[in-house]
């Protein structure tokens, strides 16, 4: 008798055991995948975790249908990971598995695929079973494994489907509505024809435009120069040529044209950065980094905004790839992984990886390969939080730039971790060295480094010795009384506009929308309209001319008179970026004004678009939310508006004035990077506030020490440990009850402080309402203990019957 322990990549809290022959148990080995049966008639691929002879008690084993892989594609490392997320933040090893692997991995019968829309594949090369599946596709858009399974007559097809998804055949339906689509540069090469010296000097003779001959000459020149490819705007712009000279050149067949795509170019590339020299202050930080290691596994690298801590990074990323060992680059948000590529490519060559989300299942497929095989190609991963799970085994540094970031929070679905802690217990088991980098740490971070668990380095000069911007403070409450407002710009702001726009420099505004979106109201009666399914006012849309709930996505067109009491008098209150720009385009109508948000940023891509275009100074005045704020580097800002502080400072969360610090500070951070020093202009009612002085003065401690004291007095982290339960249920009465005794029971049983049965702001989403509770933990307190008493009472809260439809989820160190 031989059995294997699986893992199905589900939400349940324990693992399977199949029964497996003699052969497959000499075969088999833990990491690698099964092909499994699982409730009446579905298909899933499972882990195997473990191989034993103990048959299960409470049911009989099934078989397995089929071994998928010929070696373990996950390590030991990883499934200890595993297990610490798992018990750490609460939730099933089935989850993390879940979020762990690119999704092409865990294939399963519901899966839905599809046949790719540019596929290109030779029929010839195809399998017999391949082609029926192709052939299926011709007549059908979409299909299920388990349809495939009917077609072939087999069971075991998930190999096959594997295969096909890696010849780019096919697709899985999440990919389907957004297919990756990425940007295509435009390259010049000269044509064949002209290889040959003797033919180079008959063109040259042959060519009587004065200005095509320049622009050939440049591109000889480059192409001594560089050896890569040359593209046609590095091309123009070095020459100082027009596209339509190229453009001649490529019609008489001298120039050939061809695209490469943005970020494989990077990979083609060699290295072309190879001197890459550390300022006096860079290169002492980096010997205190190094110094810092020898006692400590993790240090935080607090530096100010522009003092070049990438190029540090690099430094120290040399130093860890030239003992043969394998470095992970976190960074908060995909959109800036394609900035860090280039400068890391231009570095390091092929051995940088991505590993991204929005590639597809195919690429991540291939990067999971190389990093399990610890290939050259891979020696450098630069990725979002879910790089975390990677297949690393040679370990040897990871890098968590802008560490502060709430983005390496997950937030839904499990595991809800976050990426930053998991880095370091990751570390820990690979024994690995981490580095903390931002200008504005965590409080906890910080807190941490200051109490000696973690190491600290700091660098406040900025490179080339740039001065930090200057700060001037607009005090909206004088400016509005003293008619020195237009819309909600004050007068200084706009000369400041004016100036930089004069000079060719280019311009940020920042409007945080969190918690002041822009609605309508009834002048008459109050009344402003809500969304339907949630308890939330529906923000007006004017380009459209819409009201949009931003929780669900319901929207009506925008009305014309009140519905609750018909009278037509209803204005807009509140403001958000989009007024901003419209304001903008009155004031500067000339100028080229974008937009950075939620909503102009939907689409795959469009964010790198638009820094694109800004950094290409295509755009003068970019107008955006919190997603301006997270390191981004250009060389062309020389003023940067905040156009109302207030609605950060007062939004009702215990990290709110933290965020508005770091906010403020990234922000400000983007001004006068070049030579020249720039300007940070803050309107805001509160011109005294602590917050709006530490942030004009820079003055992380300041903010630091005050912060520290408020969590310590009402019990926030570092201090005490928070977990969130978040009960959702659409019977409100139902809700309110069951929340109630969980409040009442984990009261009783804990010995802690336990908040709640709270109604937060929003109290109903997509119909459900919701009640929270928190469970504050003190440093003296058992958190392993904790949980386990926690864990308790909510199994047995799902036993009793009128409660058991009410969804729980807990979630550990709520961000
Ligand atoms: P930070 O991440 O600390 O805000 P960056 O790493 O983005 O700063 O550096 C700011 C700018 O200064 C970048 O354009 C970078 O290329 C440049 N820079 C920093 N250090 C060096 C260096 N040693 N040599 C050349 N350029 C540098
Ligand atoms: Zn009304
Ligand atoms: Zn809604």
């Amino acid at each position: 008798m031989h059995f294997i322990e699986v893992i199905l990549p589900l939400s349940l809290p324990k693992t399977f055991t199949y029964s497996v022959s003699e052969a497959e148990y000499n075969y088999i080995k833990i990491g690698m995948r099964v092909a499994v049966p699982f409730g009446k008639s579905k298909i899933y691929t499972g882990l195997v975790l473990d191989l034993h002879q103990i048959p299960p008690t409470l049911y009989e084993a099934k078989e397995i249908h089929q071994i998928l892989d010929e070696k373990p594609i996950i390590n030991e490392f990883q499934i200890q990971h595993w297990q610490w997320i798992a018990s750490y933040y609460m939730c099933n090893l089935g989850d993390v598995f879940r979020g762990a692997m690119p999704s092409a991995f865990i294939l399963e019968s519901e899966t839905i695929i599809s046949q790719k829309k540019d596929f290109n594949v030779n029929e010839s090369d195809l399998s017999d079973d391949e082609f029926l599946i192709f052939e299926a596709l011709q007549h059908q858009s979409s299909l299920k494994v388990q349809d495939i399974s009917a077609i072939l007559n087999k069971k075991n097809i998930f190999p096959i489907v594997q295969k096909l998804l890696n010849k780019n055949v096919l697709s899985l339906q999440e990919e389907m509505q957004d297919e990756y689509k990425p940007k295509l540069i435009r390259y010049i090469r000269l044509h064949e024809d002209y290889t040959s010296d003797e033919s180079l000097i008959s063109l040259l003779d042959s060519l009587n435009g004065a200005k095509q001959k320049e622009l050939l000459l440049h591109y000889f020149q480059l192409n001594a120069q560089e050896r890569k490819p040359i593209s046609v705007k590095q091309l123009t712009e070095i020459a100082q040529s027009t596209s339509v000279t190229i453009k001649a050149l490529i019609d008489k067949n001298i120039f050939e044209e061809y695209y490469i795509q943005e970020d494989r170019v990077n990979f083609d590339k060699n290295k072309t950065d190879n001197n890459l020299v550390l300022s006096e202050a860079q290169q002492k930080t980096f010997v205190e980094i190094k110094e810092s290691f020898l006692s400590r596994d993790v240090s935080l690298l607090h530096g100010v905004t522009s003092s070049g801590k990438t190029e540090i990074y690099t430094k120290l990323i040399e130093e860890y790839i030239a003992q043969g060992e394998q470095v992970l680059y976190l960074l908060p948000e995909i959109a800036l992984t394609t900035q860090l590529v280039s400068r890391l490519t231009a570095h390091f060559g092929n051995q940088v990886a991505v590993f991204h989300s929005k590639y597809s299942n195919n690429e991540r497929v291939e990067v999971w390969n190389q990093v399990l095989e610890n290939s050259e190609k891979a020696k450098i991963v630069i990725g979002a939080r879910s790089s975390l799970f990677l297949p690393f085994s040679n370990l040897g540094l990871i890098i968590i730039d802008e560490e502060h970031e709430q983005t390496f929070k997950q937030q839904d679905p499990a595991p809800r971790y976050h990426a930053r802690d998991a880095a370091i217990v990751l570390a820990n088991l690979q024994k690995a060295k981490v580095l903390l980098g931002s200008a504005t740490p965590s409080i906890e971070t910080y807190f941490n480094a200051q109490s000696g668990k973690f190491g600290m380095i700091s660098i406040s000069e900025r490179f080339g010795k740039a001065p930090l911007p200057e700060v001037e403070l607009v005090d909206l409450k004088e400016n509005y009384f003293k008619k020195r407002m237009k819309g909600h710009f004050s007068l200084t702001l706009i000369e400041a506009i004016t100036e930089a726009l004069s000079l060719g420099e280019q311009i940020i505004l920042f409007q945080n929308r969190r918690g002041f979106s822009p609605v309508l109201e009834c002048m008459t009666c109050g009344h402003i309209p809500q969304c339907t399914s949630c308890n939330v006012s529906l923000t007006y849309h004017k380009f459209k001319n819409q009201l949009r709930c931003h929780y669900c996505g319901y929207s009506i067109a925008k009305p014309t008179n009140c519905h609750a009491c018909s009278s037509v008098d209803i204005s807009a209150k509140g403001f958000g970026t989009e007024q901003i720009e419209l304001e903008l385009a009155e004031l500067f109508p000339t100028k080229n004004i974008k937009r950075m948000d939620q909503d102009t940023t939907r689409g795959k891509y469009s964010f790198e678009k638009l820094i694109d275009s800004f950094k290409n100074r295509e755009i003068d005045i970019l107008v955006g939310t919190q997603m301006l704020a997270k390191g981004l580097d250009f060389d062309n800002v020389s003023l940067v508006g905040i156009m109302n502080a207030d609605t950060m400072l007062y939004h009702p969360d215990f990290r709110a004035f933290e965020r508005s610090f770091q906010m403020m500070t990234q922000v400000s951070g983007r001004a006068g990077r070049s030579d020249k020093r720039g300007k940070v202009i803050i309107q805001t009612y509160n011109v005294n506030h602590n917050v709006i002085q530490q942030v004009t003065h820079n003055d992380y401690v300041g903010m630091y020490n005050e912060q520290l004291y408020e969590r310590q007095i009402y019990k926030y982290p570092p201090y005490f440990r928070l977990i969130k339960l978040t009960l959702k249920h659409k019977d409100f009465d139902k809700l309110k009850e069951g929340s109630m005794w969980l409040y009442q029971v984990m009261q009783q049983h804990l010995q802690l402080p336990v908040l709640g049965p709270e109604e937060p702001g929003i109290n109903r989403i997509r119909n459900e309402y919701i009640r929270t509770i928190m469970v504050k933990i003190p440093q003296n307190v058992s958190i392993p203990n904790t949980k386990k008493t926690i864990q308790k009472i909510l199994n047995s809260f799902d036993v009793i019957p009128q409660y058991r439809t009410i969804k729980v989820t807990a979630n550990v160190d709520f961000y």
